[in-house]
């Protein structure tokens, strides 16, 4: 049994998964550059990553972010560090995929389930790593939270300029819900980020937009498993 967050009812009566009140007080942060005291770094190879099963080269470590910042300290007893990953290259990261972390900055037992087996042509792959920049943490304001339909709307259109993650807060789903089940305890994941491409924006300076196209991937958590699940939506 999938687990929804916040949300009831059929997904075709009801828009209040996508936006509502019930999002008030979730507010989160923005992505930017900039430095920080904490390790919170897009790009880079902080973490040893996994293999990718289709394409056969490395995953891509989109970001870390650093839980010795209290603004993040919730998120585990345990970790001091959380990865977001992803195959920029292939179809393997189109669907769900999880995989296991801990404090040796090691990723393991990733699972896949990719059915389409494309994969980018050699000359088009976004090189691994990912360039490394340092980021920050920006609040949110009242105006990025999804509390009616205008501001959705609205964060839908500048999400990509202003920045390409939004970290904790209100979920800004595409579709229908995500599903927070942790595969291994079946418990319910927190959520954790949404990313999505750059639009006109110049956050990666190296000659490759940061594309992953008209998709957003969720990322969630399970702290008693350790484990990170990301799940794709598209427009
Ligand atoms: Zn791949
Ligand atoms: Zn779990």
């Amino acid at each position: 049994m999938a687990i929804y967050y916040k949300y009831s009812g059929d997904p075709k009566l009801s828009n209040s998964y996508l936006y509502g009140d019930h999002w008030k007080n979730d507010i989160g942060y923005y992505i930017v550059q900039g430095k920080s005291q904490y390790n919170h770094i897009f790009g880079g190879e902080t973490w040893k990553l996994p293999i990718c099963n289709n394409c056969h080269t490395s995953y891509h470590q989109l970001f870390n972010f650093d839980l010795r910042d209290p603004k993040l300290a919730f998120i585990s007893d345990t970790l001091y560090n959380i990865p977001l990953i992803g195959c920029l290259n292939c179809s393997e990261s189109w669907e769900t995929f999880y995989y296991s972390i801990n404090n040796n900055f090691v990723i393991t037992e990733l699972h896949t389930n990719d059915t389409q087996h494309w994969i980018q042509n050699e000359e088009l792959q976004i090189p691994v790593p990912l360039p490394k920049i340092q980021i920050n943490l920006i609040k949110m304001t009242e105006n990025d939270i999804p509390t009616d339909e205008n501001k959705y709307y609205d964060v839908l259109n500048i999400f990509g300029k202003n920045s390409i993650c939004r970290l904790i807060g209100a979920p800004l789903y595409l579709q229908t819900p995500i599903d927070y089940e942790c595969p291994k305890c079946k418990k319910k994941m927190m959520y954790i980020a949404t990313v999505c491409s750059e639009k006109k924006s110049h956050f990666i300076d190296y000659g490759l937009n940061f594309d992953i196209g008209d998709a957003y991937y969720y990322y969630m958590f399970c702290d008693n498993c350790k484990i990170v699940k990301c799940e794709m939506q598209s427009l």
